[in-house]
């Protein structure tokens, strides 16, 4: 779990950046952190707090879940948390049980932004928690996938219920395409990127 970008060198403490982006949550999914460091490779300068890889065990094994075979987008301490069976959506043993999940929890909280991107993949769609619609109208016009606020199927414990929906901080999920090339998404999601700088 790295810091990068407006906080670089910083582990903690005082950031104070307005926007977090936040990559590979599920470690399977591996198109945000490239796209996050492809863009600190060209942008050293950012307003934007990037944490790159926050399941790096996930990411290193190509599996959803963390060392300890927990979903971290199922792990947050949200009022609907349950305790859910041994599979890839295991949300822990308790809530914020993770230290991944601990180590969102203290920079939010600490910081206090007013707008956190998280890239998933593979659903195509600008899904939002919380007061987002504006913003994730803008992020659909570049990428053309469609905004979906999150209401379709509970998703207890998610990083956007607990950032989105209790803390009041509007916290968009992007789901990039997974099939095609990730090069292609560099030009687009750069955009979104630079869209956020000044947001
Ligand atoms: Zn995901």
């Amino acid at each position: 779990m790295e810091l990068r970008g407006k906080s670089r060198g910083k582990l903690r403490g005082n950031i104070k950046s307005d926007v977090f982006v936040i990559g590979c949550i599920h470690g399977d999914e591996p198109q945000g952190k490239f796209l996050i460091e492809q863009y600190l490779e060209i942008k050293s300068d950012t307003n934007i707090l990037f944490i790159p890889c926050l399941n790096e065990y996930g990411f290193k094994n190509n599996i959803r879940t963390n060392k300890n075979g927990v979903d971290i987008n199922r792990n947050f301490p949200t009022k609907n948390w349950v305790k859910s069976e041994k599979n890839e959506f295991y949300g822990g043993d308790s809530p914020a049980s993770e230290e991944e999940t601990r180590f969102i929890m203290d920079i939010v909280n600490k910081n206090s932004p007013r707008l956190i991107l998280t890239l998933h993949a593979p659903f195509k769609v600008v899904n939002y928690d919380g007061d987002a619609n504006d913003i994730s109208k803008k992020i659909s016009e570049i990428i053309g996938y469609p905004v979906e606020e999150s209401i379709g199927y509970p998703t207890p414990g998610s990083f956007g219920t607990w950032a989105g929906l209790e803390k009041k901080i509007p916290t968009v999920t992007l789901e990039l395409d997974e099939k095609i090339n990730v090069q292609e998404l560099i030009k687009p999601v750069f955009k979104i990127f630079a869209l956020l700088e000044n947001y």
